[in-house]
């Protein structure tokens, strides 16, 4: 049956861990503006999650849509966890488990669809799925990959998992130099690849930039003025189109200040409480403090990371995730995270300069306000991206995978320091205390701010109209209304070579 949608139907499939869900709901909202129909898949508990980042979506009227598929039974998955940050980092493999599991129903929906008026033409789907695309191949359904991570990392990524399986890794002592299918070589601390080489998630990524040809193209959360020399470097190694559309970010973010606070989750704080407080801090003053949605520190490293900002003396903000082992929380909760996690006394002493707020915080309201003027960060690629978009110098701790990659773009575009690293690291207090001290309050930070400010320019001038991201994603939506119209085309049995001319996505017929 032909499909009599007039519009290309595309079908996201997001990853369920927060750091990939947001990025690519984000990038599907775009493409539901630029005139797409969207699906995006995802199961009962995250759909709940999903319409909080779909609100303003939903309100005006785009054409995107969830599709909740039945939640596959687990062993050992409690009733609800759906997500990566759900789980203790022990327990992620279960995550894996239930997405493998979607896959059956997910092809079965597919066919369902083929059969029907709905047949999509692009299956857009996260980097760390590891599904087989037989049903989509079987229907001509073009598949494109949607990435969460920098060109700069997936490329030393790649070329790491290269020289290790040809034993081509330059060792001298602790320190590895990489120089296979790179740009230019680069040296690493063993403990740097060590982890990723053996990460199952980590092959997979490596896994779909090798078998790239097969598909149709890759888009990358990025832009073009940030990385071009890696963006370019994927484009020669895999030959296929590699768009750049990010910075992936909700529009406001470039109006002015970012409004969506429930990005993700719903958050642990009120936003008067936070807007009152951030008024009150001088600009540029503030450090705000969040390893993301999956890492918990340790005690130890809490409490060692704390002292070493109590000593610097500056304000901050510091959004601590808290484990599942603490929910469902009580009214003895707040006391029993701060005894656990921070130095004895410690909430009390910087009470007038320190705002805790355990669990999930609004950070694109956080790093657009003015009194912000330092990210101590895990340098997940979506909080590297945010801060460098907000213009927003970094002081990094990157935890694994390619957080180290992306610490090192942080300190190579002269916007970051790093105080530690590793999962195991134990900052020290001075090294936290200087940091912290350099970014806000040296003329080094001064640099970094300006070096900030530019790179946020540079993002806001790609996402707007003409922009690298902005062609990129235009490039894209021309590409899904050509691939509907050869498709409506061929069921009608006209010619499959229609030359089909528009501008630009919002000048397509609706
Ligand atoms: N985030 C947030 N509030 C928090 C912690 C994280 O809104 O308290 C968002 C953050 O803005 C980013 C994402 O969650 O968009 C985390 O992604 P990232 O790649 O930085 O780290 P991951 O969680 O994947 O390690």
């Amino acid at each position: 049956m032909i499909n009599n949608f007039v519009k290309p139907h595309v079908v996201a499939v997001p990853f369920p861990a927060l750091g990939h869900t947001i990025p690519l709901l984000d990038f599907a909202i775009s493409l539901a503006s630029s005139g797409l129909a969207i699906t995006c898949v995802t199961t009962a508990a995250n759909a709940l999650r999903l319409k909080l980042q779909m609100a303003h979506a939903f309100s005006s009227g785009l054409d995107i849509r969830l599709l909740v598929l039945p939640t596959p039974l687990v062993e050992g998955l409690p009733e609800g966890v759906e997500s990566f940050d759900q789980v203790l980092p022990e327990h992620c493999g279960l995550i894996y488990d239930l997405v493998v599991k979607l896959e059956q129903p997910f092809n079965h929906w597919l066919e369902a669809q083929v059969e029907g008026m709905n047949h999509p033409v692009c299956i857009m789907h996260d980097v760390l799925l590891g599904w087989t695309m037989e049903v989509p191949q079987k229907h001509n359904i073009t598949r494109v990959v949607f990435n969460t991570y920098g060109a700069f990392a997936l490329t030393l990524l790649r070329s790491a998992w290269l020289s290790a399986s040809h034993n081509a890794l330059e060792k001298e002592g602790d320190s590895i130099l990489l120089s296979l299918d790179l740009p230019t070589p680069l040296r690493l601390h063993k403990h740097e690849i060590d982890t990723m080489l053996f990460d199952p998630l980590m092959l997979e990524v490596i896994g779909r930039l090798q078998s790239l040809n097969q598909g149709g193209g890759m888009l990358i959360n990025t832009y073009e003025q940030l990385e071009p020399e890696y963006l370019q470097h994927l484009r020669n190694l895999t030959g296929k189109k590699v768009w750049s559309i990010g910075p992936v970010l909700p529009s406001t973010c470039f109006g002015g200040a970012a409004k969506d606070s429930n990005r993700g989750k719903m958050v642990d704080i009120s936003e008067v409480k936070l807007f009152q407080w951030l008024d009150s801090q001088s600009s540029c003053s503030v450090v705000y403090i969040s390893f993301g949605s999956q890492i918990f520190l340790t005690e130890e490293q809490s409490k060692a990371l704390a002292s070493g900002l109590e000593a610097s003396g500056q304000p901050f903000i510091w959004a601590i995730k808290v484990s599942p082992k603490f929910e469902p929380r009580t009214s003895d909760t707040a006391d029993l995270l701060d005894r656990t996690y921070l130095p004895e006394g410690f909430q009390e002493r910087t009470r007038n300069r320190g705002l805790v707020i355990w669990g999930w915080a609004p950070q694109l309201l956080i790093l657009s306000h003015p009194s912000v003027g330092a990210f101590v960060s895990h340098c997940g690629w979506n909080s590297m991206l945010e801060s460098v978009a907000l213009g927003v110098p970094l002081i990094t701790w990157p935890i694994y995978a390619d957080q180290h990659f992306n610490s090192k773009l942080a300190i190579k575009l002269g916007i970051g320091i790093q105080i530690c690293q590793h999962r195991d690291g134990i900052p020290d207090k001075e090294r936290v205390k200087d940091g912290v001290t350099l970014v806000l309050s040296k003329e080094e930070g001064k640099e970094m701010k300006r070096g900030a400010e530019k790179l946020k320019k540079m993002a806001r001038e790609a996402v707007e109209f003409g922009g690298s991201s902005n062609v990129n994603l235009q490039d894209f939506a021309r590409e899904m209304y050509q691939l509907h119209m050869t498709k409506t085309a061929a069921v009608r049995g006209e010619s499959s070579k229609l030359t089909y001319c528009w501008i630009n996505a919002s000048e397509a017929p609706l």
